[in-house]
């Protein structure tokens, strides 16, 4: 029930509103602030900036801004002192209304049901249990049960995951970084049990606002089957409310029949996302990905036999301005061959090129020349352009930019 109280002390307007999954707090009505039910700060809205924090306490700036080429999105890490006074600047403003509200220094505004003053002061009690310290200490906690959670499908950033195998068994993709330096294994039952209780300890209340789960890291469906059917059933048991579970594959070292999928789809396996990357052999080459664009297309093929929606993602600008007309021709020649349809994603995702990694080395090697943000997206569109869905049904499509990501 949401509370609104005039600050007799500053005047100020106070908006509390505690839901079924989050709290949200406004103050004379910007900024908005969210929190999860255990009172962890999620999102600060503040005007022409917004804040986005994550479990391990990194903080991205996300804001528009205007060029003479049109607006632009700019994302920027918080970081040091600047991270600090931001997230004590909140937190003082967090224990101003609580003190206010306890203090009975206000003034309700409408009428506030019976204990919704109340429920309002244990929420904000909540919050104001974390300052900067305090959201210092919950990372160390988060990083004592998880190894960092490196990348999700956006649709999945509000996921709970639970990290079934760490690393990627290949890890040698010359543009990837998101596994370096962490070996693959896979977790025994045992540790997979406990990991399951430690997650469930840390989210407490807060595992309201995690609907799915996505089994971690890079391709857990690697494990053997009867481990992974063990995973999935513990992972049902302890979540039984969960709308499904979701993962990421690679095309070549997780080929399974289609009734393997079946009998993870039977326990919830709801959608698999992979990395295809392009149609176009040459260039899977440069990317130094194993496999070829027909076997990932047999994996999709086994996949939505087996009754698993896919979640299939492209890049965007890779081999620059050498291959932009191939990248695109074959790529639109291999979705067009695919079995998409409604439940099934088409993610685009720009390419994000680390000074130094194996793929800049290879296309400096090469001559190639990077492709501008606006020449990817226009590599994007050129992409839609060529599709043609067989039938009504079609994948939803949109944007994977991995320099949004947060977990
Ligand atoms: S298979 Fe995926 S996670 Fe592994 S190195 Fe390649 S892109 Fe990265």
């Amino acid at each position: 029930m949401p509370v609104r109280v005039l600050l007799k002390e500053t005047g100020e307007e106070g908006f509390v509103n505690v839901k079924a999954s989050s709290i949200s707090v406004t103050l004379n009505r910007v900024p908005v602030f969210t929190f999860d039910l255990e009172g962890r700060l999620l999102f600060a809205y503040m005007g022409d900036r917004t804040f986005a924090r994550g479990l391990d306490n990194r903080v991205l700036e996300k804001r528009g801004e205007w060029t003479v080429f049109g607006r632009h999105r700019v994302r920027r890490e918080v970081e040091g002192e600047e991270k600090r006074a931001l997230l004590n600047g909140i937190h003082r403003r967090i224990e101003r209304v609580l003190q206010a509200l306890q203090a009975g220094a206000i003034i309700p505004l409408g009428e506030p049901a019976p204990d919704a003053l109340s429920q309002a002061a244990r929420a904000l009690k909540k919050i104001a249990s974390y300052d900067h310290e305090a959201l210092e200490a919950d990372r160390r906690r988060f990083f004592s049960i998880y190894k960092p959670v490196t990348i999700l499908p956006p649709d999945q950033y509000l996921t709970l995951v639970l990290q079934a195998t760490e690393g990627c068994p290949y890890n040698q993709c010359s543009f990837c970084h998101f596994y370096k330096g962490r070996p693959f294994r896979v977790k025994t039952e045992e540790e997979f049990k406990q990991h399951i209780l430690a997650v469930k300890a840390f989210f407490g209340e807060a595992l309201k606002l995690r609907r799915s789960l996505f089994l971690g890291d890079a391709n857990a469906l690697v494990a053997p089957q009867e481990r992974l059917l063990r995973f999935f059933d513990l992972a049902n048991e302890a979540f039984p409310a969960s709308t499904g579970i979701y993962a990421f594959m690679d095309a070549f070292s997780a080929r399974k029949p289609s009734k393997a999928f079946e009998a993870l789809a039977r326990r919830n396996l709801k959608r698999v996302y992979i990395g295809v990357e392009t149609g176009h052999e040459e260039l899977l080459k440069l990317l130094n990905k194993p496999g070829s664009a027909e076997e990932a297309k047999q994996v999709i093929i086994s996949l939505k036999e087996g009754g698993t929606n896919v979640g299939v993602i492209i890049m965007l600008g890779i081999g620059g301005n050498r291959y932009v007309h191939h990248h695109v021709e074959q790529t639109v020649r291999l979705l067009n061959a695919l079995p998409l349809g409604e439940g099934d994603l088409l993610y685009f995702s720009p390419l994000v090129e680390h000074p130094g990694s194996e793929y800049a080395k290879r296309a400096a090697a090469l001559g190639i020349g990077p492709l501008t943000e606006e020449e990817m997206r226009e590599q994007g569109e050129a992409i839609k352009a060529g599709l043609r869905f067989a039938g009504p049904s079609r994948p939803k499509l949109s944007t994977y930019d991995i320099r949004e990501f947060l977990y």
